[in-house]
Protein backbone atom coordinates (compact mmCIF):
# COMPACT_ATOMS: atom_id res chain seq x y z
CA UNK A 1 0.00 0.00 0.00
CA UNK A 2 1.38 3.23 -0.99
CA UNK A 3 2.30 6.26 1.98
CA UNK A 4 -0.57 8.46 0.40
CA UNK A 5 -3.13 5.80 0.27
CA UNK A 6 -2.32 5.10 4.50
CA UNK A 7 -2.63 8.99 4.72
CA UNK A 8 -6.13 8.84 3.04
CA UNK A 9 -7.38 6.00 5.41
CA UNK A 10 -6.11 7.67 8.58
CA UNK A 11 -8.00 11.04 6.92
CA UNK A 12 -11.25 9.16 6.30
CA UNK A 13 -11.65 8.15 9.74
CA UNK A 14 -10.33 11.44 11.17
CA UNK A 15 -13.20 13.49 9.21
CA UNK A 16 -15.87 11.19 10.62
CA UNK A 17 -14.36 11.52 14.12
CA UNK A 18 -14.45 15.25 13.67
CA UNK A 19 -17.99 16.00 11.77
CA UNK A 20 -18.90 13.25 15.07
CA UNK A 21 -17.57 15.08 17.87
CA UNK A 22 -18.70 18.49 16.16
CA UNK A 23 -22.22 17.36 16.03
CA UNK A 24 -22.58 15.86 19.42
CA UNK A 25 -21.04 19.20 20.75
CA UNK A 26 -23.38 20.79 18.58
CA UNK A 27 -26.37 19.29 19.98
CA UNK A 28 -25.15 19.14 23.66
CA UNK A 29 -24.75 22.88 23.28
CA UNK A 30 -28.41 23.24 22.85
CA UNK A 31 -30.04 20.70 24.76
CA UNK A 32 -28.27 17.83 26.58
CA UNK A 33 -30.96 15.11 27.14
CA UNK A 34 -31.81 15.54 23.10
CA UNK A 35 -27.64 15.08 22.36
CA UNK A 36 -28.26 11.71 24.80
CA UNK A 37 -31.29 10.57 23.06
CA UNK A 38 -30.18 11.22 19.48
CA UNK A 39 -26.99 10.01 19.86
CA UNK A 40 -27.73 7.14 21.91
CA UNK A 41 -24.83 8.00 24.97
CA UNK A 42 -25.59 8.53 28.69
CA UNK A 43 -26.71 12.24 29.57
CA UNK A 44 -23.19 12.42 31.40
CA UNK A 45 -21.64 12.15 28.59
CA UNK A 46 -23.01 14.23 26.72
CA UNK A 47 -23.24 17.09 29.63
CA UNK A 48 -19.06 16.34 30.20
CA UNK A 49 -18.69 16.67 25.89
CA UNK A 50 -20.63 20.36 26.79
CA UNK A 51 -18.31 21.13 29.20
CA UNK A 52 -15.04 20.43 27.31
CA UNK A 53 -16.48 22.57 24.39
CA UNK A 54 -17.59 25.52 26.41
CA UNK A 55 -14.08 25.05 28.52
CA UNK A 56 -16.51 24.61 31.73
CA UNK A 57 -14.07 21.35 32.01
CA UNK A 58 -10.95 22.70 33.88
CA UNK A 59 -9.05 19.57 34.57
CA UNK A 60 -9.50 18.82 30.68
CA UNK A 61 -6.76 20.86 28.52
CA UNK A 62 -8.62 23.51 26.44
CA UNK A 63 -8.49 22.14 23.00
CA UNK A 64 -9.24 18.78 24.00
CA UNK A 65 -12.41 18.40 21.96
CA UNK A 66 -9.81 19.29 18.80
CA UNK A 67 -7.09 16.74 20.29
CA UNK A 68 -10.34 14.12 20.42
CA UNK A 69 -11.22 14.47 16.86
CA UNK A 70 -7.39 14.06 15.32
CA UNK A 71 -7.12 10.71 17.09
CA UNK A 72 -5.63 8.31 14.28
CA UNK A 73 -8.68 5.55 14.59
CA UNK A 74 -12.02 5.32 15.02
CA UNK A 75 -14.08 6.90 17.82
CA UNK A 76 -17.29 5.37 16.04
CA UNK A 77 -18.65 2.06 15.09
CA UNK A 78 -20.87 1.55 12.09
CA UNK A 79 -24.70 0.93 12.61
CA UNK A 80 -26.08 0.45 9.27
CA UNK A 81 -27.62 -2.86 7.25
CA UNK A 82 -27.81 -3.56 3.88
CA UNK A 83 -32.09 -3.25 4.91
CA UNK A 84 -31.49 -0.09 6.59
CA UNK A 85 -29.75 1.35 3.53
CA UNK A 86 -32.47 -0.11 1.01
CA UNK A 87 -35.21 1.82 3.24
CA UNK A 88 -33.43 4.79 3.35
CA UNK A 89 -33.35 5.44 -0.41
CA UNK A 90 -37.18 5.29 -0.68
CA UNK A 91 -38.31 6.94 2.02
CA UNK A 92 -37.96 9.42 5.10
CA UNK A 93 -37.68 7.67 8.55
CA UNK A 94 -39.08 9.25 11.23
CA UNK A 95 -36.55 10.55 14.32
CA UNK A 96 -36.74 8.39 17.13
CA UNK A 97 -38.45 11.60 18.93
CA UNK A 98 -40.67 14.25 17.45
CA UNK A 99 -38.65 16.84 19.08
CA UNK A 100 -35.61 15.58 17.61
CA UNK A 101 -36.70 16.46 14.05
CA UNK A 102 -35.09 19.66 14.27
CA UNK A 103 -31.66 18.12 14.45
CA UNK A 104 -31.96 16.47 10.76
CA UNK A 105 -29.95 18.66 9.01
CA UNK A 106 -27.36 17.84 11.78
CA UNK A 107 -27.68 14.30 11.50
CA UNK A 108 -27.83 14.22 7.56
CA UNK A 109 -24.27 16.10 7.60
CA UNK A 110 -23.10 13.28 9.81
CA UNK A 111 -24.59 10.58 7.07
CA UNK A 112 -23.68 11.96 4.49
CA UNK A 113 -20.06 11.47 5.23
CA UNK A 114 -20.57 8.25 6.64
CA UNK A 115 -22.00 6.93 2.82
CA UNK A 116 -19.57 8.94 1.00
CA UNK A 117 -16.55 7.12 3.33
CA UNK A 118 -18.73 3.55 2.01
CA UNK A 119 -18.65 4.18 -1.16
CA UNK A 120 -15.08 5.29 -1.45
CA UNK A 121 -14.59 1.61 -0.11
CA UNK A 122 -17.16 -0.50 -1.32
CA UNK A 123 -15.44 -2.10 -4.20
CA UNK A 124 -12.80 -3.69 -1.91
CA UNK A 125 -14.53 -5.79 0.98
CA UNK A 126 -11.36 -6.01 3.17
CA UNK A 127 -10.49 -2.32 3.30
CA UNK A 128 -14.06 -1.47 3.58
CA UNK A 129 -13.92 -4.03 6.87
CA UNK A 130 -10.91 -2.96 7.59
CA UNK A 131 -11.54 1.42 7.80
CA UNK A 132 -15.06 1.37 8.01
CA UNK A 133 -15.42 -2.15 10.04
CA UNK A 134 -18.41 -3.48 7.55
CA UNK A 135 -19.10 -7.21 8.26
CA UNK A 136 -21.59 -7.62 5.47
CA UNK A 137 -21.30 -8.43 2.14
CA UNK A 138 -24.93 -7.49 1.24
CA UNK A 139 -23.86 -3.63 2.92
CA UNK A 140 -21.35 -3.71 0.16
CA UNK A 141 -23.35 -5.17 -2.84
CA UNK A 142 -26.43 -2.73 -1.86
CA UNK A 143 -23.78 0.46 -1.64
CA UNK A 144 -22.13 -0.69 -5.10
CA UNK A 145 -25.83 -0.92 -6.76
CA UNK A 146 -26.86 2.13 -5.91
CA UNK A 147 -26.44 4.97 -7.76
CA UNK A 148 -23.45 7.58 -5.44
CA UNK A 149 -25.53 11.03 -6.04
CA UNK A 150 -29.03 9.08 -4.65
CA UNK A 151 -27.13 7.60 -1.84
CA UNK A 152 -25.74 11.03 -0.81
CA UNK A 153 -29.19 12.75 -1.51
CA UNK A 154 -30.79 9.91 0.51
CA UNK A 155 -29.11 10.30 3.48
CA UNK A 156 -30.98 12.64 5.12
CA UNK A 157 -33.80 9.99 5.16
CA UNK A 158 -32.64 7.52 8.00
CA UNK A 159 -33.84 9.07 11.44
CA UNK A 160 -30.68 8.51 13.36
CA UNK A 161 -27.06 8.72 12.68
CA UNK A 162 -25.47 5.65 10.94
CA UNK A 163 -22.76 5.69 13.11
CA UNK A 164 -22.67 4.89 17.29
CA UNK A 165 -20.16 6.67 19.19
CA UNK A 166 -17.46 4.70 20.96
CA UNK A 167 -16.57 7.39 23.65
CA UNK A 168 -17.10 6.86 27.09
CA UNK A 169 -15.86 8.13 30.20
CA UNK A 170 -13.31 5.90 30.95
CA UNK A 171 -11.79 6.60 27.41
CA UNK A 172 -12.39 10.13 28.04
CA UNK A 173 -10.23 9.66 31.67
CA UNK A 174 -7.14 8.52 29.87
CA UNK A 175 -7.26 10.44 27.08
CA UNK A 176 -6.08 14.08 27.54
CA UNK A 177 -3.12 14.70 29.97
CA UNK A 178 -1.27 11.67 31.33
CA UNK A 179 -1.01 11.59 35.12
CA UNK A 180 2.64 13.51 34.54
CA UNK A 181 0.34 16.64 33.32
CA UNK A 182 1.70 15.75 29.90
CA UNK A 183 -0.49 15.73 26.80
CA UNK A 184 -1.17 12.02 25.62
CA UNK A 185 0.54 10.68 22.19
CA UNK A 186 -2.20 10.18 19.65
CA UNK A 187 -0.41 6.77 18.62
CA UNK A 188 -1.41 6.03 22.01
CA UNK A 189 -5.10 7.74 22.06
CA UNK A 190 -5.72 5.29 18.53
CA UNK A 191 -4.66 1.94 20.88
CA UNK A 192 -6.84 2.86 23.56
CA UNK A 193 -9.72 3.79 21.14
CA UNK A 194 -9.19 0.37 19.43
CA UNK A 195 -9.86 -1.62 22.16
CA UNK A 196 -12.50 0.04 23.92
CA UNK A 197 -15.14 -2.12 24.06
CA UNK A 198 -18.02 -2.18 26.45
CA UNK A 199 -19.67 -5.40 28.42
CA UNK A 200 -22.20 -6.39 25.55
CA UNK A 201 -19.54 -5.90 22.83
CA UNK A 202 -16.79 -8.19 24.81
CA UNK A 203 -19.74 -10.92 25.43
CA UNK A 204 -20.39 -10.89 21.65
CA UNK A 205 -16.87 -11.14 21.04
CA UNK A 206 -16.16 -14.06 23.22
CA UNK A 207 -19.33 -15.87 21.60
CA UNK A 208 -18.30 -14.95 18.02
CA UNK A 209 -14.75 -16.46 19.01
CA UNK A 210 -16.04 -19.54 20.89
CA UNK A 211 -18.48 -20.22 17.64
CA UNK A 212 -15.44 -19.20 14.87
CA UNK A 213 -13.05 -21.51 16.66
CA UNK A 214 -15.36 -24.60 17.29
CA UNK A 215 -16.08 -24.25 13.50
CA UNK A 216 -12.92 -23.92 12.52
CA UNK A 217 -11.19 -26.27 14.84
CA UNK A 218 -7.79 -25.27 15.59
CA UNK A 219 -5.73 -22.52 13.86
CA UNK A 220 -3.26 -24.97 12.43
CA UNK A 221 -4.64 -27.28 9.35
CA UNK A 222 -5.13 -30.66 10.67
CA UNK A 223 -2.22 -33.01 10.66
CA UNK A 224 -4.39 -35.58 8.56
CA UNK A 225 -4.94 -33.47 5.61
CA UNK A 226 -1.19 -32.88 5.01
CA UNK A 227 0.03 -35.17 2.62
CA UNK A 228 3.66 -34.48 2.49
CA UNK A 229 4.78 -37.59 0.29
CA UNK A 230 2.63 -36.14 -2.32
CA UNK A 231 6.04 -34.58 -4.44
CA UNK A 232 3.50 -32.13 -5.88
CA UNK A 233 5.29 -27.67 -6.36
CA UNK A 234 3.13 -26.57 -4.24
CA UNK A 235 4.12 -23.08 -5.60
CA UNK A 236 3.55 -23.43 -8.67
CA UNK A 237 -0.19 -25.13 -7.74
CA UNK A 238 -1.05 -22.00 -5.34
CA UNK A 239 -4.68 -20.12 -5.43
CA UNK A 240 -3.92 -16.53 -6.01
CA UNK A 241 -5.09 -15.69 -2.42
CA UNK A 242 -2.91 -18.41 -0.94
CA UNK A 243 0.00 -16.89 -3.15
CA UNK A 244 -0.17 -13.47 -1.97
CA UNK A 245 -1.08 -14.83 1.67
CA UNK A 246 2.36 -16.84 1.85
CA UNK A 247 4.45 -14.14 0.32
CA UNK A 248 3.09 -11.59 2.98
CA UNK A 249 3.91 -13.85 5.41
CA UNK A 250 7.35 -14.40 4.47
CA UNK A 251 8.00 -10.47 3.73
CA UNK A 252 6.88 -10.28 7.90
CA UNK A 253 9.44 -12.93 7.91
CA UNK A 254 7.16 -16.00 9.85
CA UNK A 255 9.02 -19.12 9.40
CA UNK A 256 8.42 -21.38 6.31
CA UNK A 257 7.93 -23.97 8.91
CA UNK A 258 5.45 -22.51 11.04
CA UNK A 259 3.75 -21.27 7.67
CA UNK A 260 3.83 -24.99 6.55
CA UNK A 261 2.04 -25.80 10.02
CA UNK A 262 -0.88 -23.18 9.64
CA UNK A 263 -0.96 -24.44 5.98
CA UNK A 264 -0.65 -27.89 6.13
CA UNK A 265 -3.86 -28.19 4.34
CA UNK A 266 -3.26 -26.85 1.00
CA UNK A 267 -0.22 -28.39 0.28
CA UNK A 268 2.64 -26.05 1.04
CA UNK A 269 6.07 -27.12 2.02
CA UNK A 270 8.75 -25.50 4.16
CA UNK A 271 11.61 -26.63 2.35
CA UNK A 272 10.56 -25.11 -0.68
CA UNK A 273 9.32 -21.70 0.43
CA UNK A 274 12.95 -21.11 2.55
CA UNK A 275 15.31 -20.60 -0.70
CA UNK A 276 12.13 -18.18 -1.88
CA UNK A 277 12.12 -16.20 1.88
CA UNK A 278 16.61 -16.20 1.93
CA UNK A 279 16.37 -14.94 -2.14
CA UNK A 280 13.48 -12.41 -1.69
CA UNK A 281 13.70 -11.42 1.75
CA UNK A 282 16.71 -11.83 2.78
CA UNK A 283 17.80 -11.19 6.55
CA UNK A 284 18.61 -8.12 7.48
CA UNK A 285 18.86 -6.81 11.32
CA UNK A 286 15.26 -7.10 11.96
CA UNK A 287 13.78 -4.94 15.33
CA UNK A 288 10.77 -6.95 14.77
CA UNK A 289 11.86 -10.09 16.39
CA UNK A 290 13.51 -9.10 19.48
CA UNK A 291 10.36 -8.08 21.35
CA UNK A 292 8.24 -10.37 23.03
CA UNK A 293 4.74 -9.67 23.64
CA UNK A 294 4.03 -10.07 26.98
CA UNK A 295 6.26 -8.39 28.49
CA UNK A 296 4.99 -4.70 27.46
CA UNK A 297 1.59 -3.39 27.79
CA UNK A 298 1.72 -0.87 24.64
CA UNK A 299 2.34 -4.30 22.42
CA UNK A 300 -0.24 -6.61 24.40
CA UNK A 301 -3.14 -3.75 23.25
CA UNK A 302 -1.25 -3.49 19.88
CA UNK A 303 -2.19 -7.37 19.76
CA UNK A 304 -5.35 -7.05 20.90
CA UNK A 305 -6.21 -4.30 18.25
CA UNK A 306 -4.96 -6.72 15.57
CA UNK A 307 -7.04 -9.84 16.83
CA UNK A 308 -10.43 -7.40 17.08
CA UNK A 309 -10.09 -6.64 13.29
CA UNK A 310 -9.06 -9.83 12.54
CA UNK A 311 -12.41 -10.91 14.08
CA UNK A 312 -14.51 -7.85 11.58
CA UNK A 313 -12.50 -9.94 8.67
CA UNK A 314 -13.66 -13.35 9.81
CA UNK A 315 -17.16 -11.93 10.14
CA UNK A 316 -16.41 -10.84 6.36
CA UNK A 317 -15.85 -14.75 5.57
CA UNK A 318 -12.26 -14.52 5.28
CA UNK A 319 -10.19 -17.55 7.09
CA UNK A 320 -8.62 -17.07 10.17
CA UNK A 321 -5.22 -17.46 8.95
CA UNK A 322 -5.70 -14.75 6.24
CA UNK A 323 -7.84 -12.69 8.50
CA UNK A 324 -5.01 -12.10 11.13
CA UNK A 325 -2.40 -11.55 7.83
CA UNK A 326 -4.29 -8.61 6.36
CA UNK A 327 -5.36 -7.23 10.03
CA UNK A 328 -1.31 -7.07 10.67
CA UNK A 329 -0.57 -5.60 7.46
CA UNK A 330 -2.99 -2.73 8.18
CA UNK A 331 -1.84 -2.63 11.65
CA UNK A 332 1.79 -1.63 10.30
CA UNK A 333 0.90 0.38 7.69
CA UNK A 334 -0.95 2.72 9.89
CA UNK A 335 -0.38 2.50 13.56
CA UNK A 336 2.99 0.99 14.08
CA UNK A 337 5.66 3.23 12.27
CA UNK A 338 8.25 1.66 15.31
CA UNK A 339 7.75 -1.43 14.08
CA UNK A 340 7.18 -2.74 17.77
CA UNK A 341 4.86 -5.59 16.70
CA UNK A 342 6.23 -8.58 15.05
CA UNK A 343 4.04 -11.03 13.25
CA UNK A 344 6.16 -14.77 13.86
CA UNK A 345 6.19 -13.22 17.78
CA UNK A 346 1.98 -12.70 17.37
CA UNK A 347 1.57 -16.01 15.83
CA UNK A 348 3.51 -18.01 18.59
CA UNK A 349 2.97 -16.04 21.56
CA UNK A 350 -0.22 -15.37 21.25
CA UNK A 351 -2.81 -16.55 18.20
CA UNK A 352 -1.86 -20.15 18.45
CA UNK A 353 -2.32 -20.40 22.20
CA UNK A 354 -5.40 -18.70 21.67
CA UNK A 355 -7.04 -20.83 18.93
CA UNK A 356 -6.29 -24.01 20.81
CA UNK A 357 -7.46 -22.64 23.96
CA UNK A 358 -3.75 -23.04 26.04
CA UNK A 359 -3.68 -20.29 28.47
CA UNK A 360 -4.75 -17.30 26.53
CA UNK A 361 -7.85 -15.43 26.73
CA UNK A 362 -9.72 -12.16 25.77
CA UNK A 363 -10.52 -10.42 29.01
CA UNK A 364 -12.22 -7.06 29.52
CA UNK A 365 -11.26 -4.38 32.39
CA UNK A 366 -14.23 -3.07 33.36
CA UNK A 367 -12.25 0.21 35.36
CA UNK A 368 -10.91 0.85 31.50
CA UNK A 369 -14.28 -0.45 29.08
CA UNK A 370 -10.93 -2.32 27.65
CA UNK A 371 -10.48 -5.52 25.92
CA UNK A 372 -7.37 -7.79 26.10
CA UNK A 373 -5.72 -10.75 25.27
CA UNK A 374 -4.27 -12.21 28.83
CA UNK A 375 -3.44 -15.19 30.52
CA UNK A 376 -6.20 -17.80 32.26
CA UNK A 377 -4.00 -18.03 35.38
CA UNK A 378 -2.90 -14.50 35.86
CA UNK A 379 0.70 -13.70 36.48
CA UNK A 380 -0.24 -10.52 38.63
CA UNK A 381 -2.96 -8.71 39.76
CA UNK A 382 -2.58 -5.54 37.48
CA UNK A 383 -3.84 -7.79 34.51
CA UNK A 384 -5.14 -5.07 32.47
CA UNK A 385 -2.54 -3.42 30.19
CA UNK A 386 -4.60 -0.22 30.08
CA UNK A 387 -4.44 0.32 34.01
CA UNK A 388 -0.72 -0.80 34.01
CA UNK A 389 -0.14 1.89 31.41
CA UNK A 390 -1.84 4.08 33.56
CA UNK A 391 -0.25 3.26 36.64
CA UNK A 392 3.33 3.86 34.60
CA UNK A 393 2.02 7.68 33.88
CA UNK A 394 1.18 7.25 30.48
CA UNK A 395 -2.35 7.87 30.09
CA UNK A 396 -4.88 9.76 32.20
CA UNK A 397 -6.07 8.82 35.88
CA UNK A 398 -9.49 7.78 36.16
CA UNK A 399 -11.64 10.76 37.23
CA UNK A 400 -14.88 10.89 39.37
CA UNK A 401 -16.96 9.93 36.57
CA UNK A 402 -18.16 6.30 37.01
CA UNK A 403 -19.93 7.07 40.77
CA UNK A 404 -21.69 10.09 38.20
CA UNK A 405 -25.59 10.37 39.02
CA UNK A 406 -27.40 11.79 35.80
CA UNK A 407 -29.43 13.75 36.21
CA UNK A 408 -31.35 16.12 33.84
CA UNK A 409 -30.24 19.15 35.42
CA UNK A 410 -26.86 18.88 33.34
CA UNK A 411 -24.46 21.40 33.14
CA UNK A 412 -25.37 22.46 37.21
CA UNK A 413 -24.45 18.93 38.11
CA UNK A 414 -21.38 19.08 36.39
CA UNK A 415 -19.88 22.06 37.53
CA UNK A 416 -20.66 20.42 41.53
CA UNK A 417 -19.00 17.14 40.41
CA UNK A 418 -15.92 18.97 38.40
ZN1 LIG B 1 -7.98 -1.59 33.15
Amino acid sequence: MTHTKSAAILTDQKLVNEELIASIAEVAMINVQHCADLFEIPLSLAQRIRALHTGADTESPRNALMDLSTTPAPLWRLSLSSYDLMRMTCQQSPMFAPELERYRPIVARLNRLVVGMLVRYANEPVQAALVCGVTSHALLKAVQEAACISLLDCAANAGRPLIETRLSHAMLDRFFITCDGQPVDPGMRAIVAMTSSTEHEFTVLKHEFEVHAASEGAFLAPQAATNRRSGKAPSFLLKPDDARLVMKMLSYRVKPIDIERCMADRGIRAIQLERLQSELFPKTKDVRDVQPIWSNATRRLEATSVLLKQQVLISLGLSPLQALVEAFDFHVQHHDADARLSLPRLLKEVVLPLYSREAVVFEHCQDCDAVYVSYEERMSTLDCPLCCLVYRKKLGHQRRWKNYVESRAGAQTYALAA
